[in-house]
């Protein structure tokens, strides 16, 4: 999933977890909960065939400048908890991306391990991982809008 929509998931932990190691913990979870979900574009992966590390830095430029503009907008639209509980599960739910990442850059034989667990996690219910654009931006849609959903019913501030 986009980093955007692992984000809103941190807000949803927030609605019922309290404690920053608890939330730190459920987004890691969640993280490879979310991942199970058929979710990844078969054209990204196609277009990705070609110039690979280009490309690849493309996708994280646009992934993370994603996450950092969705955050800014929601922000403005009901403003975020900035505190460690929120930063926590911001954290949890990013890390097992941001490790997969740089198991790419680095050999690693135990980041070689953790690569292999979370394709695992992607493949477990459906195989082929990767399903068509269409399907995905439908499925990353409403994935965000169902956690931006609790965080706007359960949290008042
Ligand atoms: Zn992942």
């Amino acid at each position: 999933m986009y980093l955007t929509v692992h984000a809103a998931s941190a807000l949803g932990i927030i609605t019922f977890s309290h404690k920053p190691l608890l939330s730190l913990i459920l987004g890691i979870i969640m993280h490879f909960l979310l991942d199970l979900i058929p979710h990844d574009p078969l054209e990204l992966d196609q277009w990705m065939k070609k110039n690979y590390w280009s490309r690849f830095l493309t996708i994280v430029f646009i992934d993370f400048s994603a996450l950092f503009c969705s955050l800014f907008l929601l922000n403005l639209f009901k403003p975020l908890p900035i505190n460690w509980n929120f930063l926590a599960a911001l954290i949890g739910v990013a890390l097992p991306d941001v490790i997969w990442g740089i198991g790419k850059i680095v050999e690693l034989k135990i980041l070689e391990k953790f690569k292999k667990f979370h394709l695992w996690v992607h493949r477990l219910l459906w195989p082929p991982s990767d399903i068509g654009w269409p399907y995905a931006l439908l499925i990353q849609t409403a994935t965000f809008i169902f956690f931006f959903s609790l965080f706007i019913a359960f949290i008042k501030k």
